[in-house]
């Protein structure tokens, strides 16, 4: 009874303790630049979908998405020759679909004439679960990061600020670039507390960057990911509209396998 009396206080300051720290954080304190992946070349690869697959885009439209910021409007990016192109203006798409575990193929390109850097170079981004509108959900980045600096943790491949890639296999831009992912959902008890963690295993442009990772909560630009509040089941796929000031990126061939 006495040790319960002084635990409970102690636990309840510990926990104010670190809400006010995570409050006080920047941007910047989970921006790491070391150790740096290392340049590998890619080989050719292909990705045409298999038999099983749920074709999220071919070339053709956009019924499998919506608006991601209104799941009641029509998912208005640009389709020209077969390939999807980001409309900024018109935010984020999702699938109308929900998935928990699946395998999905990606197909992105950087425009030739991409300017800008660090992540504001052709910033896009594969959310494998979106949680909500804008940016909550599990982000594994896309980014021009043939020629360009920033954050491990924050280059194409990573899982954003959780893990940077294991290599860096990115193509110059002007060319086409694959995603092989496997995502395997949280899950939680009944009592919200966590059960198994999300992880990825991902393959860019045909090498292992992601390898059964374990994601410590929903990606965040600012503080450090937690799964409190966070229980969830079957999510729709988004892919990123960002705000950055640099040509947006263009898609083709996605498609997923649920498992
Ligand atoms: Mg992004």
């Amino acid at each position: 009874m006495k040790k319960t009396f002084y635990l409970l206080p102690a636990l309840l300051a510990f926990n104010f303790a670190s809400v006010n720290a995570q409050q006080k954080m920047k941007h910047e304190d989970t921006e790491l630049y070391t150790p740096v992946p290392p340049v590998v070349t890619p080989g050719k690869s292909c990705g045409d979908a298999p038999s099983d697959a749920i074709i999220l885009f071919d070339g053709k439209n956009l019924d499998q998405w919506v608006s991601a910021n209104d799941t009641t409007k029509p998912a208005d990016w640009v389709i020209k020759k077969g390939l999807l192109t980001v409309n900024k203006k018109a935010g984020s798409i999702q699938t109308k679909q929900l998935f928990m575990d699946y395998q999905i193929h990606v197909e992105w390109r950087e425009p030739k004439d991409i300017e800008g850097s660090d992540q504001g170079r052709g910033n896009s981004g594969l959310f494998l679960a979106s949680t909500g509108k804008g940016d909550d959900g599990y982000e594994m980045q896309i980014l021009d990061n043939y020629n360009n600096k920033t954050y491990t943790n924050g280059q194409a491949g990573s899982i954003y600020k959780q893990n940077a890639p294991l290599v860096n296999p990115n193509r110059p831009p002007g060319e086409w670039q694959t995603y092989d992912v496997v995502w395997t959902a949280p899950r939680f008890n009944d009592d919200g507390s966590l059960k198994s963690p999300a992880r990825v295993t991902a393959f860019f442009n045909g090498l292992l960057v992601q390898n059964n990772f374990e994601l410590k909560g929903p990606t965040l630009y600012i503080g450090h990911p937690t799964y409190e509040n966070a229980v969830h089941g079957p999510y729709p796929i988004k892919i990123q509209a960002h705000g950055d000031k640099s040509k947006p990126i263009s898609f083709r061939n996605i498609w997923v396998r649920p498992l």
